[in-house]
């Protein structure tokens, strides 16, 4: 494998220790390549075009893990000015309509990546393509919480509609990981030419984990608890502990559910302050202020997670929250033309989790399609719902990582009957996969960070220690827990 890259980059190394590889196998598969440093280029920004891939690639990169990748769009570091060599296998085809190969295979057999893979992967996954900016309701003072829902909806639906007009509504769960593509197809490649084996992502040798989470955006769930209880009744039933995520404004009316869910084993996470959708652009002090507000829930339930209200984030918030929470969950892996004010065309690419630049925060990916998306979709029907999520939980087994699954407590649409079915089936689904680690979000968090320990040992001195393919208890020792089920 060769690589255009700055040798004292050291070319492909997070990808290799993202997979667990030695230094060894780095240093026996990977060779120096002509030299293009992508922080020289004249624009810091990488071309944007379709992908499109020669068909022995095509297999290689796994339609069971990505969907048909023929003609998908994404963004990559490129340097145009270089003539690539060898058997072109795939290429970026830009708006000028240039083709340019991004990977090739030489006459002796070696495989050669025409762009910074590294840079790439670090701009799809802080979606630095993405500005960050408050919605036009947020900068007017309004709390989408305060209109009427009837006058809620129908601005939502009618901002789905425009879009489905211009045709831009997009699909659900089809959206292209593109860091999972690379990352994937690199695996891949060192697996066939080499004897190793990546470290294993999970405990117990499982295949991929699943997670699921609640948002109780209101406190509706606690002024009439059968919104919160038939969630609660089908994770327990399942024996599966979930994490629910709270609005610190709502802590005092829902003190006895949280308690309750706490003492089962369940985790209670942060969800905002307010949901009035302000949290991610509030000034310093503000947002300083609110984050403090997360300190009674630490106290009260060791929360650890952090999933931001409508999903609307920023790099400050994310600096806000590293060094007090040690998790987020407000990003997704992948959705195209997504169907909600703000942002469109998100996607840190992957399924796996990944640290946010700069901070100690672990990102853990939203990766099943929800209930607000089939919503906007007008899709209501019990088994087109489990259809479309068992599609993509198919696709996450296939890459590896994480099905994480998140409804809301909420009145509508979540608690719609259609809707709780569907969050029952997929759960039994995923309960009576052999191959599926089911855990919190904090336990995926607290594995992954000793996964990554383990594997820097790994690198440093070519040696791991378990747990990177050990038992979950050897992490995580049992805890007692309050097992039967409130009625
Ligand atoms: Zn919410």
């Amino acid at each position: 494998m060769d690589t255009r890259s700055n040798e004292n980059i050291k070319a492909l190394e997070p990808v290799f220790r993202f997979w667990g590889f030695s230094r060894i196998t780095h240093h026996d598969m990977v060779g120096p390549g002509c030299v293009i440093n992508s922080e020289n280029l004249s624009t810091s920004y990488p071309h944007y075009g379709t992908l499109r891939f020669a068909r022995d690639v095509s297999e290689l990169i796994c339609p069971e893990a990505h969907g048909p990748c023929q003609a998908r769009q994404s963004w990559l570091y490129i340097d145009p000015s270089i003539q690539p060599e060898g058997q072109p296998l795939a290429w970026l085809e830009m708006s000028n309509h240039c083709r340019y190969p991004i990977i090739t295979r030489t006459s002796d057999n070696d495989y050669h990546f025409w762009f910074d893979v590294d840079r790439t992967i670090r701009f799809v996954l802080n979606e630095e393509h993405l500005r960050h900016t408050a919605p036009l309701y947020v900068r007017l003072g309004i709390n989408p919480h305060h209109l009427p829902r009837r006058m809620r909806d129908l601005a939502f639906h009618g901002m789905h509609t425009l879009r489905r007009l211009s045709h831009s509504n997009g699909s659900i769960g089809k959206g292209l990981a593109t860091v999972d593509l690379w990352r994937g197809l690199i695996r891949h490649i060192v697996e066939l030419r080499s004897d190793t084996k990546a470290t294993p992502c999970w405990p117990d040798g499982k295949q991929y984990a699943c997670t699921a989470s609640h948002d109780l955006d209101t406190v509706d769930c606690f002024i009439k608890p059968k919104y919160l209880n038939q969630f609660r009744t089908i994770d327990d039933e399942m024996g599966m502990r979930t994490a629910w995520m709270v609005v610190t404004r709502n802590i005092k009316p829902g003190r006895l559910a949280l308690d309750d869910l706490h003492a089962y084993g369940h985790e209670i996470g942060f969800h905002g302050t307010a949901h009035d959708h302000r949290l991610a652009f509030a000034s310093p002090i503000v947002m300083a202020r609110r984050v403090a507000e997360v300190k009674e829930l630490i106290s009260c339930y060791q929360t650890d997670g952090f999933r931001s209200p409508a999903y609307l984030r920023s790099l400050r918030l994310f600096r806000a929250l590293d060094g007090v929470l040690a998790y987020d969950m407000s990003m997704h892996d992948a959705i195209e033309g997504v169907c909600r004010p703000s942002p469109a065309n998100e996607g840190c690419g992957t399924c796996y989790p990944f640290f946010i630049r700069g901070t100690n925060l672990l990102e853990i990916p939203t990766t099943v399609p929800e209930d607000w998306q089939f919503d906007l979709m007008g899709i209501r029907d019990c088994n087109t719902i489990l259809s479309v999520q068992k599609e993509k939980l198919a696709r996450i087994k296939q890459r590896g990582g994480i099905a994480n699954v998140l409804t809301h407590t909420e009145p509508a649409p979540s608690t719609k009957p259609y809707m709780v079915e569907a969050y029952r089936q997929l759960m039994a689904y995923m309960a009576s996969d052999e191959q599926a680690w089911f855990a919190t979000p904090g336990e995926i968090n607290r594995w992954w960070r000793v996964r990554i320990k383990s594997i820097d040992r790994l690198w440093e001195q070519g040696i791991a220690y378990p747990p990177v393919s050990a038992s979950v208890r050897d992490i995580f020792p049992a805890t007692k827990r309050r097992t039967t089920v409130l009625q």
